[in-house]
This record gives C-alpha cells, sequence and structure tokens, in this order.
C-alpha cells in the first residue's frame, strides 16, 4: 500500500484563519445586526489600475485573433515583462540584475513554498518568529528541522544575527506580520553572515511598494555581495492588486553558486520542469504596472491603504496603545493591552467592538500578546474600526 508523505504528520495545524471565519461566523449569526469591520486578511480591496485593465482587455483580445493569439508562454516569462521588471524594479535602483536572472511566475506565495526544492533536505533552516507561515510548512513538507529567531520588541523586531551557522535563511522585510523593515545596515549584516557561511537567503520582499523611509532597502541587491547568496521574491499583489489575477517573479543571480552548482540553472530546471508559464494577459498586465500611466496609479493605490495605516498607527498610539509597523508596510502590529493573550483581544474586540484583526500568535509563539490589523480596508471602515478601538478601551 502506498504510504503518504509521513512530513506532512508534522505540520501544525493551520488554524487560524478557519478559527477566526469560526469565530466571526458564530458571532454573526447571533447578533446579524451589527455591523462587523474587518482588518484581519492580508488581501486588497480596491480595484485593479486603470492601465492594468486596459493592458488585460489589449491582451484578450489579441487572444481573439489568430495572427496575435499565444500559447504557452515561455515558462521564464515574457521578454517584455523581464525587461520592465530588470529596468524598473533594479538598474533604476543601482542594482546590476539581468534578464536571465528573472524567473515569472504566479506569486511569491508559490516561489517561497517551492524555493526550498533545489536545496538539500538535510539543510538547516532559520525563519524569523513571528512568521510567515509557508517558509515553515514548505520545510517541514520537505523533512526539515526549523530554527526560530526571536523578533520582540527587545530587537525592534528584527532577527538578530545568530552565533551558528544554517544553510538557509528566510527574511520578510518589510515584515509580515509585525510591520517592520530591516535597515540597509542590517540587510548587510546579513548578507555578510550568509556570505561568511554559504548561506543563502531567501528575501521576500512582497511589501517592498510600501517602503516610505530612506535607507530601508528596497532590494536585497542594494547591500554588497547579495548576489552571491541571495535568492529575492517579488510579488505584483500588494503593489498592483494582483491577489486575484496572480504573478510575481524570482531572482537567482548567476554568481549564486553553491558545490559547484549554480542555483540559477537549478532553479531554470525546475521551473521548466513544474511550471508553464504566467498566462500572457496577465504578464501584459505586469507589463502596465511599469509603465507612466501604471506607476502613478499603483503609486495612488499604495498611498490610499497607507493612509489607512497611518490612521491606524496614529489612533492606536494617541490613545496609548504600543503600536509598531504600519510606516513602511500595510500591516500594524499593536501590543494587547493589560497582558490579554492575543486570542482574549481578539475575542473581546470582536465581540464588544465588531473589529476583526489577527491574533498574533497564529505567527508563532513570539507573536503571543501582539495583534496584527491590515490597512487594505476601505478608508471609512478603517476609520470607524479604529475609532471603536479606541473608544471601547477608553
Ligand atoms: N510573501 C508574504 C510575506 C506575504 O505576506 C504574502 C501574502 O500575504 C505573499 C508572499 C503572497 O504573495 P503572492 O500573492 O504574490 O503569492
Amino acid at each position: 500500500m502506498v504510504k503518504i508523505n509521513d512530513n506532512y504528520n508534522r505540520l501544525e495545524g493551520s488554524y487560524l484563519f478557519s478559527t477566526i471565519a469560526k469565530k466571526v461566523g458564530a458571532y454573526t449569526k447571533e447578533h446579524p445586526d451589527k455591523r462587523i469591520i474587518r482588518l484581519g486578511i492580508g488581501d486588497v480591496t480596491r480595484p485593479l489600475p486603470a492601465a492594468v485593465i486596459k493592458a488585460l482587455h489589449l491582451a484578450v483580445d489579441e487572444m481573439a485573433d489568430e495572427s496575435t493569439f499565444k500559447g504557452y508562454a515561455p515558462d521564464k516569462g515574457y521578454d517584455f515583462l523581464r525587461h520592465a521588471i530588470c529596468e524598473n524594479d533594479f538598474r533604476q535602483r543601482g542594482c546590476d540584475i539581468d534578464e536571465d536572472e528573472i524567473f515569472v511566475s504566479d506569486g511569491a506565495k508559490p516561489d517561497s513554498g517551492n524555493i526550498q526544492e533545489i536545496f538539500s533536505s538535510d539543510s538547516s533552516v532559520a525563519v524569523c518568529d513571528p512568521v510567515y507561515p509557508v517558509y515553515v510548512d514548505s520545510n517541514v513538507m520537505a523533512g526539515r528541522k526549523i530554527s526560530y529567531l526571536p523578533c520582540t520588541a527587545e530587537n525592534g523586531f528584527k532577527p538578530q544575527i545568530p552565533d551558528r551557522e544554517y544553510d538557509m535563511i528566510y527574511i520578510c522585510s518589510p515584515n509580515n506580520p509585525t510591520g517592520c523593515a530591516l535597515t540597509e545596515y542590517e540587510l548587510q549584516q546579513w548578507v555578510d553572515y550568509a556570505a561568511g557561511c554559504g548561506a543563502v537567503i531567501i528575501f521576500d520582499a512582497a511589501y517592498e511598494a510600501y517602503i516610505s523611509e530612506d535607507g530601508v532597502p528596497h532590494s536585497i541587491y542594494e547591500c554588497r555581495g547579495a548576489r552571491e547568496c541571495a535568492v529575492e521574491l517579488r510579488s505584483f499583489s500588494k503593489n498592483a492588486g494582483f491577489t486575484g489575477l496572480r504573478l510575481g517573479y524570482a531572482v537567482v543571480p548567476k554568481e549564486l553558486v553553491r558545490g559547484g552548482i549554480s542555483l540559477n540553472s537549478l532553479w531554470a530546471r525546475r521551473h521548466a520542469t513544474k511550471y508553464n508559464g504566467a498566462p500572457y494577459i496577465v504578464q501584459r498586465a505586469g507589463e502596465a504596472v511599469y509603465s507612466a500611466e501604471g506607476k502613478q496609479q499603483v503609486r495612488q493605490l499604495v498611498d490610499y491603504y497607507m493612509e489607512n495605516a497611518s490612521y491606524i498607527l496614529s489612533g492606536l498610539t494617541k490613545a496609548g496603545f504600543e503600536a509598531f509597523g504600519g510606516v513602511n508596510s500595510p500591516y500594524v502590529w499593536m501590543a494587547t493591552p493589560d497582558g490579554m493573550s492575543s486570542w482574549e483581544f481578539f475575542d473581546m474586540l470582536l465581540e464588544r467592538a465588531g473589529v476583526v484583526g489577527t491574533p498574533g500568535v497564529g505567527f508563532g509563539a513570539c507573536g503571543e500578546g501582539y495583534f496584527r490589523l491590515t490597512s487594505f480596508g476601505n478608508s471609512e471602515n478603517t476609520k470607524e474600526a479604529v475609532d471603536r478601538i479606541v473608544s471601547l478601551m477608553a
């Protein structure tokens, strides 16, 4: 009889969002008259930028015409998109990234889950705590043990360089869930560490568009030596609203070589074997994100959410809460008041303020005593939610 991959039995239940949904469902059933405001889920709510919609329509028309119809896309992505990515996301920032080093995909979640496949199953892995759960679960599925780098108020929610060597290190900056971002100096220390011990950093820059402060790197390749030790993952989800359209990419530099093998060619092999290319119409939509019109509209989208983030952060801070993030990120990470646990605070906000957030402990043990609020809602609801929290706690 076939045996299942026993590593799946080692996965911790992913009860977070289903428990939230159950609790909210039960509450709405009992109080059908109460209006719930959701600042829990990390999904965008604003429509796609007009330039993206226009590009989608044009591309759909091309698919309807025999002379312009497209079948399978090149598995690494169309040249027009990889060129726009290199130019805009890297060269204009002084980072030397070549088209051949870009692998277009259907998002940063699949890439962050899949990239571990090219490393040996006995590689040691370090992730931050709290953490985006995909990094943990994908490595557990592959049979690896995970070490956690605590990110707490004491270290500004930033992972500290460990005193032992790891093979793979996942860094997400700006961070989900804490909303904190590493400075250039801090990220450079990680690059130096990885270069020193032969580790590879998987750098998840899904929230890069939200960086508002100088001195916070948009790409790990702004750091010296990163081409030799880092893979970078990017997403069109949170900047341009592609969560439902699906587009992202991985950067694997050619200098990234381990055991004499180029990781660029390993990832190319894996990509060609298991992925059949992002849809043509979606890649054209992605190209439109880099047009002059697209850039301006994406800026407006990000600004809209960042105004929400700023309202959440300042509202909570003025009311005496300890709150972090929200400056280079759409997430605000607040300490629960009066030593309440993350779930106690969740229940209280739901029942007494009709506001839904995400209990920090759902992202790891160090998230206990914290709560994540997102700025991806509409601005009226966001303001009302913050006002409700503040008056409840007053
Ligand atoms: N990486 C991080 C850190 C995220 O928080 C998310 C989504 O919430 C993703 C990746 C997913 O990105 P995508 O929609 O491109 O799969």
